[in-house]
């Protein structure tokens, strides 16, 4: 069943409603944020309305320019609108100050650069009523409307209470110092067009700046995630799923970059393989998923034991190996045999039963100098652990490692 479609009027309506809803939600996301920027910017808005305050202040206090009763009456309004507006500032920005030392409050944040904008909107609006005395013109409000509108980040509701009572304000001012009915008219339309002007320009950089700010906030969040899935791509890219030790392709990258090195440096790498024994036997008689368990228990024993140097990684199904850099045959015989001792001391335990576990070892040393690569000690180690459960499983083995051609290899020219 189809939605009955609705009149062009009503869906107009409609869109605009959504829309507006929409505006303010985004408003409410940004609120905070935009109202501490408006404190970083009242921070630094305040000592500049106050210079010029003080400017024109002492402008008036050196310069007499009470050539009558009315002049007399203009210079001190002014004098004293400038003082209360420097006084203001000064309190406005020590406060921003503090409240930027503080943790955000978004309502104290909002009053105090509402507090702002609402100070140099009704200051100026104050100068150029008092200025009604003297000339025509309200140059001050209208520049003190456009600083505050596009100085502050202001909500458009915010501006539209905002400027439009600054605006009255300034209106109903001006009928009381404004005796040229002709000047009059003409300073009130150029203050609607400024209280105008005000919000729509503060109502454009608002949203402006929301819809910036919530597409880098997406574009952020989205970075973050991406970051996360590459980190969790490396870490299956190197590690194995189940056990979490390396595997076997980030074992043979680590154990070629440690055989050049034990080839500078002219030291010894030993090679342990760990083939668990019996294996079959667990899974057969416990299930796999204990068998996993085993396996996870293996490789936590085999980490504990390794050192901070040595590398263990699974290479096959029950299979893991270690590559211990700068060891010779006996240290690595004693570290294998302590290994195996601990997995047998350190059996998985389910449902009260014991499943007793051991692994037998194959240790092959390249030695400092030889010229042997990765697979040679890889089939030395493997051939040891082939002797190691011919002799009865749960032991370590050794066997040499031979450089050069592998068996049905050819050298070059033979
Ligand atoms: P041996 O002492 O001669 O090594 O005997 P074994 O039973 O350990 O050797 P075999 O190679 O016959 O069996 C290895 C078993 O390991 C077979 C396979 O089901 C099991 N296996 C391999 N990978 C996994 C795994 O990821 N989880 C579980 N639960 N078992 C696995
Ligand atoms: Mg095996
Ligand atoms: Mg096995």
């Amino acid at each position: 069943m189809t939605n009955p479609k609705p009149s062009p009027r009503q869906s107009w309506v409609w869109r605009e409603l959504e829309r507006l809803s929409t505006c303010a939600s985004q408003n409410a996301l940004v609120a905070e944020e935009f109202a501490r920027e408006n404190l970083r910017r009242l921070r630094l808005a305040a000592p500049t309305i106050v210079s010029v305050n003080l400017a024109v202040f002492l402008l008036f206090v050196f310069n007499d320019v009470t050539i009558g009763a009315r002049q007399a009456r203009w210079s001190g309004a002014i004098l004293i609108i400038h003082g209360v507006m420097g006084v203001m500032f000064i309190a406005v920005g020590l406060l921003a100050h503090w409240r930027l030392k503080r943790p955000p409050h978004r309502v104290w944040d909002q009053v105090l650069g509402l507090t702002g904008t609402a100070g140099l909107a009704l200051g100026t609006a104050a100068l150029s009523i008092v200025d009604q005395w003297v000339k025509q013109g309200i140059m001050t409000i209208v520049i003190g409307f456009m600083a505050g509108s596009m100085v502050f980040l202001i909500r458009p509701f915010h501006a539209v209470v905002l400027f439009c009572s600054a605006g009255v304000i300034g209106v109903v001012g001006l009928a009381l110092t404004q005796t040229s009915p002709v000047v009059l008219i003409s300073d009130q339309a150029t203050l609607v067009a400024a209280v105008v002007a005000a919000i729509f320009l503060a109502s454009l950089l608002w949203r402006e700046r929301t819809v910036n700010t919530l597409l880098r906030r997406s574009l952020r969040d989205s970075h973050a995630v991406l970051e996360q899935k590459q980190a969790e791509l490396e870490i299956l890219a190197r590690n194995d799923p189940l056990t979490g030790l390396f595997n076997r392709r980030e074992f043979t990258r680590l154990a070629g970059i440690e055989l050049a090195r034990a080839k500078r440096q002219n030291i010894p790498t030993a090679f342990v393989m760990v083939d668990l024994d019996l294996f079959k036997h667990v899974n057969d008689s416990w299930g796999h998923p204990v068998g996993d368990e085993v396996l996870k228990n293996t490789a936590r024993v085999l980490l504990g034991g390794a050192r901070q140097a040595d590398v263990v990684a699974r290479v096959g199904g029950e299979e893991m190996s270690l590559l211990l850099p700068n060891t010779d045959e006996a240290a690595a015989v004693t570290l294998a045999n302590r290994l195996r001792e601990a997995l047998e001391r350190t059996p998985l335990e389910r449902d009260g039963q014991v499943i007793p576990v051991t692994a037998s070892f194959g240790v092959a040393v390249v030695p400092p100098g030889s010229q042997a690569n990765l697979e040679n000690a890889y089939i030395a180690a493997d051939q040891a652990l082939y002797k190691a459960k011919e002799r009865g499983r749960n032991r370590v083995e050794c066997a040499p490692v031979r450089s050069g051609a592998l068996p049905g290899e050819t050298t070059s020219g033979a």
